[in-house]
């Protein structure tokens, strides 16, 4: 049987036994998942280890499928932005993650930001500036509350139109994070025209920091460009107190990786909410 991973449900059809099959197995299951309440979203805090707290959370989309069992967003999220699925299920992860953090502020969670994943087939949309705007006035959360993470690759795809998009979503006032940091090709001269205001270290970056010089340089190089340009810098895929250690010493605060808290359901981070803020 195939692997899926985790403790999925096993799942086998002579269909699976290539990509294509796969491919059209999920594409078909895809097309029923938003309205069947299949997704649900996950939060992974980012934590400041300066000021000791959480400020902020990424929320990632998680699939249970009645019989592929959990779907991984890299198994599904590529397929979605070719098919175009992608359109409506980014905009309901838009609008769940706004409520949701609506929801945490009325708890007394302030101080918080939520940061959301947008795929570049959203970002070529004709109104998802506006788009953007209608979730932020139907759900009241304040915009700079939210923050977009758009990945290298994706800006540098279509560089004119992603920073005129980038331009009319700072007049919004929501915040603008390059996620991927690293792996794309932009180089300084275009990361200067972009409005954004954090950069998010790859974790591929990040894993062996502690043993691969190469890496280390890299890391202490976007950190110290980051600080320079006036920028956030976070950290994603930390995982070990030595790569905590190394970061810190480097001059990044923010951090998010399975050191702190792995991706989870809402009301397993409200509880971790509740911690932090007794600490
Ligand atoms: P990403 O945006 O780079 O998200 C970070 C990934 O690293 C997540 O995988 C997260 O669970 C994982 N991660 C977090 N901490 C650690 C750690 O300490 N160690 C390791 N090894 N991994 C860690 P996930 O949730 O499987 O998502 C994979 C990718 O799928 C995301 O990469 C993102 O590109 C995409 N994705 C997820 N949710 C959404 C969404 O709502 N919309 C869009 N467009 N893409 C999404
Ligand atoms: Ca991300
Ligand atoms: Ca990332
Ligand atoms: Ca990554």
């Amino acid at each position: 049987a195939k692997e899926m991973g985790g403790d999925n449900v096993q799942f086998y059809t002579a269909a699976m036994n290539d990509r294509l099959g796969e491919r059209m197995l999920i594409e078909g299951a895809l097309r029923s998942a938003l309205e069947r309440n299949e997704f649900v979203l996950h939060y992974q805090p980012q934590t400041d280890i300066v000021a000791g707290r959480i400020v902020g959370m990424e929320a990632l989309i998680r699939w249970q499928h009645p019989e592929l069992g959990m779907v991984a967003p890299n198994r599904f999220i590529p397929l979605a932005e070719e098919t175009g699925q992608i359109l409506p299920v980014g905009a309901w992860v838009l609008r769940t993650a706004c409520e949701q953090l609506v929801a945490w502020r009325r708890a007394g969670h302030h101080g918080l930001r939520m940061a959301v994943n947008v795929s570049a087939r959203q970002m070529a949309e004709k109104d998802f500036v506006q788009s953007v705007a209608q979730v932020l006035a139907d759900t009241g959360l304040p915009p700079s509350c939210l923050e977009l993470e758009l990945t290298e690759s994706q800006v540098m795809n279509d560089i004119e139109h992603a920073i005129a998009v980038m331009h009319e979503l700072k007049k919004l006032g929501v915040l603008l994070a390059i996620d991927d940091f690293g792996t794309g090709y932009s180089s300084l001269a275009h990361l200067k025209r972009f409005e954004i205001d954090v950069l998010k270290i790859d974790q591929t970056f990040v894993r062996d920091l502690t043993v691969d010089p190469d890496d280390a340089a890299i890391v202490t190089t976007i950190i110290a460009l980051a600080n320079n340009l006036g920028l956030d810098v976070i950290s994603e895929g930390v995982e070990t107190v030595e790569q905590l250690e190394f970061l810190r010493q480097h001059g990044c605060r923010q951090m998010q990786g399975y050191y702190f808290s792995r991706p989870a359901p809402a009301a397993v981070i409200e509880a971790t909410l509740r911690d932090d803020a007794e600490r």
